[in-house]
């Protein structure tokens, strides 16, 4: 199977991001897919490290050129999207992108990719631990966090459209679960 496509989703707070960190550091193959964001960036993020950060009017000028495999507006004004030219680049360099993006988009990416593609929901234990997470990475202010439960909430309703969910609880447990997932898929 060539052109292979690993998925990380989750709501916000599920540790998805400690996971991805995992899986590259774990296996050399994999390359961390760079999204565009209209957000700030946060603390020590860099641009085209942890994102590309745009302005509202550069990321609405690369929908409009079709630079996009897949966008959302994942919360209000905050654009988020990955570059066609960014799987195109791993894939070139005979790699597998791991993407860590939104439940929505996911789904489109799962869809256009049906075959190749391996979509892991990483899910915390509860509602509650996952507010405490969120609360306790001291990031949000409590607008953005309501809005961040709130597409919690939702989100959590589509976790069986995809081909694994991990439950979160013990993060090594988690990380030890998905590697297995990722090294039998990397292998097909
Ligand atoms: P954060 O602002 O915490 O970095 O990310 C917010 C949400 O946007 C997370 O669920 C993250 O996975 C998601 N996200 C990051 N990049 C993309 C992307 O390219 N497309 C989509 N649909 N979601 C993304």
């Amino acid at each position: 199977m060539s052109n292979k496509i690993i998925i990380i989703t989750a709501p916000s707070g599920s540790g998805k991001t400690s996971i991805a960190h995992y899986l590259l550091a774990r296996f050399p193959r994999l390359e961390f897919s760079i999204s565009a964001t209209t957000r700030q960036p946060r603390g020590e993020e860099v641009h085209g490290r942890e994102y590309y950060f745009l302005s509202l009017e550069e990321f609405e000028q690369k929908i409009s050129e079709g630079a996009f495999l897949e966008w959302e507006m994942v919360y209000k004004d905050k654009y988020y999207g990955t570059f066609k030219s960014e799987l195109n680049r791993i894939w070139q360099a005979g790699k597998t992108p791991l993407l860590d993006i939104d439940v929505h988009g996911a789904m489109h990416v799962r869809k256009m990719y049906p075959a190749n593609c391996l979509c892991i929901f990483i899910e915390a234990p509860s509602f509650d631990v996952l507010k405490k997470r969120l609360e306790s990475r001291g990031t949000e202010t409590p607008e953005s966090l309501a809005a961040r439960l709130h597409k919690a909430a939702h989100e959590m309703q589509y976790k069986e459209n995809f081909d694994a969910i991990i439950v979160n609880d013990m993060l090594v447990k988690a990380q030890k679960e998905t590697e297995a997932l990722v090294k039998d898929f990397l292998e097909r």
